[in-house]
């Protein structure tokens, strides 16, 4: 980890109802603890649960983000879909953009960039997931497309300022399979660079996501240029959430 904030995102994807809130309360005490002074705790549930999260949350540590948005800003007639206007109106600071689970839906780079400049009008905070497919993996192209998604996502994008990005491999994204810590460390390197060259400012906030879970976080947590984790499945669960966390820090 660097020695900065120690960022734990928690990506809900579409599980949650209302009594999965109750036990929030768990987190909220532990993020309350002088042990976790560093930790940034930012919750991204299903859009059904974004008002309950952040009514809960009020004078609270934890940050509550959204999953995505639709690429038209405002609102219209656009049936199924949220806009980041009225997502960061309710209240919400993050967005999720680029998860390789809204890439399959459809996503392309050219949508997911401007998702992305239509949240940061909104001064929403985007967290930009990137990542190599296995088959990218096997022909050794990550870096190349790393660099074509960090290029096509961020086009036209003034400053780095409220970006934080997410290096999540495809092939790692609920899979539990993780990427040695080599891997993890030569690409996010990769990443950090490209920031800084792109927008000339060396504090980016970078994540890893894939299979993080208690097993492995002892082993992830030594990657020494990291910022967090971008967390999915283990997130569902608060214990095993609090445990990472733990583990991470203490
Ligand atoms: C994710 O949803 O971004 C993710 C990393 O999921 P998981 O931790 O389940 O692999």
């Amino acid at each position: 980890m660097t020695n900065n904030n120690i960022y734990f995102v928690a990506n809900w994807k579409m599980y949650g109802n209302l009594t999965s809130l109750n036990a929030l309360n768990k987190v909220i005490n532990i993020s309350r603890s002088k042990f976790f002074k560093k930790a940034k705790f930012i919750y991204c549930p299903p859009f059904t649960l974004l008002d309950q999260f952040l009514k809960k949350t009020i004078n609270t540590k934890i940050e509550v983000g959204a999953q995505d948005c639709h690429f038209v800003n405002g609102s219209g007639p656009y049936t199924g879909m949220i806009s980041a206007n009225q997502i960061k109106k309710l209240g919400t600071k993050y967005i999720i953009l680029g998860h390789s689970e809204k890439r399959s839906d459809g996503d392309t780079n050219q949508i997911i960039n401007k998702k992305i400049l239509i949240s940061i009008k909104e001064k929403l905070k985007v967290i930009l997931c990137v990542g190599e497919t296995l088959k990218d993996k096997k022909n050794k192209k990550e870096i190349n497309v790393l660099k074509t998604q960090l290029n096509s996502c961020l086009k036209n994008l003034k400053q780095k300022k409220n970006i934080i990005i997410a290096y999540e491999p495809v092939w790692s994204i609920g899979t539990g399979r993780v990427p040695t810590n080599a891997d993890i460390y030569k690409n996010v390197k990769f990443i950090k660079n490209f920031i800084k060259k792109k927008f000339k400012n060396k504090n980016i906030v970078v994540l890893y996501g894939g299979s993080v879970n208690q097993k492995n976080i002892g082993i992830l947590k030594k990657i020494n240029n990291i910022d967090g984790f971008l967390i999915g499945g283990a997130s569902q669960n608060y214990d095993k959430f609090i445990d990472i966390v733990k583990k991470t820090i203490i």
